[in-house]
């Protein structure tokens, strides 16, 4: 355990110092190759426990519109096809079903930070009201079903099905679809949902294959092995066992506290601890939801995303952590003003003064809930609050009160060996029964290799070669020389963070758009005209480089693991130069004036 002398929280050059020396503890020459990938003697981390696979005959068919994943993005753009009036929608994952993330994470404890009220999206539509604030995944992966079901998007769908590869077909101008079940699926269009963070990533530790007790990654949980289940019953089979877990970011967070409920010991291997600030959930009153009304979701969002982005608005709807955060930050450029100006300068100034001040309240909670002093210190971070996905609990700290659970803090460096029987951390062995990865999902990696497969457009170029300088496209949605193929994100387009499904909603609306104009002009082809695509991109690469990226950040993957920023990664992380709500309403405009400026439809 590591104790750290005081820091005077008004004396700012000390407080840059400590954040200077707590970043060299953790910065990796190696950045993103630190982490191992799932692939052979791995592979089985990626097995799905939740499902068995049941046989069938390979489809070899025509279709009208492949959609591959079916998460959120897939779904919400499956929805608005169906309400363009788009038949012969057929969804593809490997999954046993949809919902993405929550499909597979099932870890106990899992839920949403961002408010149901927004993240979940197309909530009018369903006709749903969600049951609090922020709800549990369950409740997240039945409104994936309910959208399904709703706009009927079970008809046609393929689970436990890996996409293998997607290459354009000039002839039939068609996509070949092959995948891990034999398939051949020719559609007229593809539609690229593969969600951002979907491809689990295990911590590069020396010997981690030659543990012999049980192992797993938090999203493929084991309750067969823990006992218990996803909606909450407890995990009575962990009852006499020593369980590790690694990782201690927003999952690490939400299922700490159940474990260590449930386990005879807890052991949490801590590299860099979380930001925990206050969640304070509560239920929805079904009286006031009911009298919303209609269009009420369309608000809550654009309020969410302008108060995200520093603008202003009568309300804050939401009042949340994250528009917490974005206030705090705003009001401080608008206190600074008279002095400062309005230069990038003052910005990243007021967003300092803010930060510093936020952070103090993080670690004043931390000791006032945190009974041991030494534990307590070791919760601490010591960095910017978004130089790390910030976390809201209101009982991860207070699991640290439990005499079965030990915080070992590595200073930084992380666990340094596994062996059969456990953990090594410095000269300490840690004997365990299981030991679980909640180590996060690859960010920054190549496309192909995060999706699974490659893509291969007009005259046979994969994707990965034509982004081998980094992303291109229009709107973030097409790309040039590849026809019919939409890609389903947030990269240069509105790049909303704290409400991702905001993002899918709107390409979802976006795409629907473009299909119905080719379908009901007899078009077979829609490609974007090259010049287009890099006006496209030129005017993205004047938005100015988030503070995310700050160099003196703690390392993670919302700044590639302290690593420079190239052209090529920082392409695929900016957006619209004015921000999401300008994109939104552009985007609108566009979709909306019958013109398709960029496209060509033939
Ligand atoms: P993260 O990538 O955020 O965290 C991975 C954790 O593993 C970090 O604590 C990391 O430490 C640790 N780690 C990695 N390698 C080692 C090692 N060798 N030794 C010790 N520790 C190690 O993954 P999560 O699954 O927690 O979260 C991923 C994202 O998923 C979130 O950021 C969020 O966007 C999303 N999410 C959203 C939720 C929601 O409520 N909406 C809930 C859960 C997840 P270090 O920090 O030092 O790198």
């Amino acid at each position: 355990m590591t104790t750290d002398h005081v820091i005077d929280e008004a004396d700012r050059d000390a407080l840059r110092a400590k954040y200077r020396a707590e970043r060299a503890k953790r910065i990796r020459p190696e950045g993103n190759d630190q982490y191992i990938e799932p692939t052979g003697r791995f592979a089985h981390f990626l097995d799905d426990p939740y499902v068995t696979q049941t046989p069938r005959e390979p489809i070899n068919r025509d279709v009208n519109v492949a959609i591959v994943g079916a998460g959120f993005a897939g779904l919400t753009s499956g929805a608005r096809l169906r309400q363009a009036g788009v038949e012969d929608i057929w969804l593809i994952d490997g999954a046993g079903d949809v919902g993405g993330a929550w499909y597979w994470n099932r870890y106990p404890g899992a839920m949403c930070d961002t408010a149901a009220m927004i993240y979940l999206p197309l909530l009018e539509e369903t006709g749903y009201r969600p049951s609090m604030k922020y709800v549990p995944a369950a409740e997240i992966f039945a409104h994936a079903q309910r959208i399904a079901t709703t706009f009927n998007l079970y008809e046609n769908a393929l689970f436990s099905t890996a996409v293998s590869g997607l290459t354009w077909d000039e002839d039939s101008e068609r996509w070949h679809i092959t995948t891990s079940r034999g398939d051949l699926l020719r559609a007229r269009f593809v539609l690229a949902g593969t969600g951002p963070l979907h491809r689990p990533k295990l911590p590069g530790i020396e010997g981690l294959e030659t543990f012999e007790g049980h192992c797993f990654h938090t999203s493929r949980w084991d309750y067969a092995y823990t006992g218990g289940s996803r909606s909450g019953e407890p995990m009575t089979l962990l009852a006499d066992k020593r369980v590790g877990i690694v990782g201690t970011g927003a999952t690490g967070v939400q299922c700490i506290p159940h474990i260590a409920r449930a386990a005879g010991d807890l052991f949490v291997f801590q590299r860099t601890p979380s930001s925990i600030d206050v969640r304070n959930n509560a239920p929805i009153d079904p009286a006031w939801y009911d009298a919303l009304p209609s269009g009420w979701q369309y608000d809550w969002l654009t309020n969410f995303a302008t108060l995200q982005t520093g603008g202003f608005a009568n309300q804050d709807y939401v009042m949340d952590g994250w528009t917490d955060i974005s206030i705090r930050i705003r009001d401080r450029v608008v206190a600074n003003l008279a002095t400062e100006g309005l230069t990038p300068e003052a910005m990243r100034k007021a967003y300092e003064e803010s930060d510093d001040e936020k952070m103090a309240e993080i670690r004043a909670r931390v000791s006032a809930i945190v009974r041991d002093p030494a534990t307590a210190e070791g919760l601490k971070p010591w960095y910017r609050q978004l130089c790390k996905r910030p976390c809201f609990h209101d009982e991860y700290l207070d699991a640290y009160n439990r005499d079965n659970v030990h915080l070992v803090d590595t200073d930084g460096r992380g666990v340094e060996r596994v062996d059969a029987t456990g953990v090594w951390v410095g000269d300490t062995h840690y004997p365990l029964d299981c030991l679980i990865f909640a180590s996060g999902f690859e960010v920054g990696t190549e496309y192909a290799r995060r999706a699974g497969f490659e893509t291969i457009g007009r005259d046979g170029e994969t994707l990965s070669d034509h982004w081998s300088k980094g992303m291109t496209s229009l709107h973030g949605l097409n790309v040039a020389g590849f026809p019919n193929f939409f890609l389903l994100g947030f990269a240069q387009a509105g790049n909303l963070f704290s409400n991702v499904t905001h993002n899918f909603v709107e390409s979802g609306t976006t795409t629907a758009a473009i299909i119905r104009h080719a379908l009901s002009t007899n078009a077979t082809r829609v490609e974007v005209d090259p010049a287009a695509e890099e006006a496209w991109v030129a005017l993205v690469e004047t938005a100015p480089t988030s503070f995310l990226f700050d160099p003196e950040c703690t390392p993670g993957y919302y700044n590639n693991e302290g690593q420079e920023m190239t052209t090529k990664t920082l392409r695929q992380t900016r957006g619209y130069p004015e921000g999401p709500v300008a994109f939104f309403s552009y985007i609108d405009r566009w979709r909306t004036s019958g013109d398709f400026t960029g496209l060509r439809f033939s």
